[in-house]
């Protein structure tokens, strides 16, 4: 396995579990230019982001910009993130706390789900019921994720962790980088499977909401789950000699 180098650098394994995220969402093709973003909480009013013009697939764990939420001038900084990268999270680091750390993608899937005039995701299948009752729709879209518009998105979650943003795309929420990325990798899933169920033209067999909730509850009941997910993705990254922990 490769040598991880471990700088003397605050938060370092939210760094290096967020760079193993971002490495991971290029390889899956679920990135988009070098927008997007991904934040972790270290504190109750600091997060780490990517940083500005950084293409997933280069994301280091060193160079994740630390802000804070409540300061307006991490905008002025040189090392400033890009700016709906800031507005977007800033807003949900503040207006929600559970949210620990923050994944926004245009994701192929997740992004025609919210394209649809019903973004709602029926419960065909395993992966999906695990986004039953889970998930809020937003479908007040009104331009670039900036001041208001990003102050407005961080309230449309109302209790869900999970809002598909209507003509947008997909923002998930969770207490940890390795639960926030398993969600969204099964949110993809769930929604590639959905479409190209809708692309059959053939009538969809729809889960009963008890079923629905039973298979979300036993989702939720294996968190390691999401943990091993995580290190078996570092595992590969590590012994391919990938720099994403430097
Ligand atoms: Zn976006």
């Amino acid at each position: 396995m490769a040598t991880v180098l471990r700088p003397n650098i605050d938060h370092w394994q939210e760094r290096v579990d967020l760079a193993a995220a971002f490495r991971w969402t290029a390889r899956l093709d679920m990135h988009e230019g070098v927008a997007n973003h991904y934040s972790v909480a270290v504190d109750d009013r600091h997060f780490l982001i990517n940083p500005k013009n950084r293409h997933f697939s280069r994301v280091r764990a060193s160079e994740l910009v630390l802000c804070d939420a409540l300061d307006e001038a991490t905008m002025d900084r040189p090392d400033a993130p890009e700016r709906t990268a800031w507005a977007l999270h800033g807003a949900l680091h503040r207006n929600k706390p559970d949210a620990r750390c923050v994944l926004h993608v245009h994701s192929k899937y997740a992004t025609v789900l919210a394209c649809l005039e019903d973004s709602r995701l029926p419960p065909i299948d395993q992966n999906a019921m695990r986004f039953f009752d889970r998930m809020a729709i937003d479908t007040g879209f009104d331009g670039m994720g900036l001041d208001d518009e990003a102050e407005r998105v961080s309230h449309a979650f109302g209790d869900k962790p999970i809002l598909v943003m209507g003509n947008h795309g997909i923002m998930v929420t969770a207490p940890s980088v390795a639960l926030a990325f398993d969600e969204l990798y099964y949110l993809e899933r769930a929604c590639m499977v959905y479409v190209t169920a809708l692309m059959t033209g053939q009538p969809l067999r729809i889960a009963s909401d008890a079923v629905a909730r039973k298979t979300m509850e036993q989702w939720l009941e294996q968190p390691d789950q999401a943990e091993n997910h995580l290190a078996e993705l570092k595992a590969i990254l590590d012994a391919e000699d990938s720099d994403y922990a430097r």
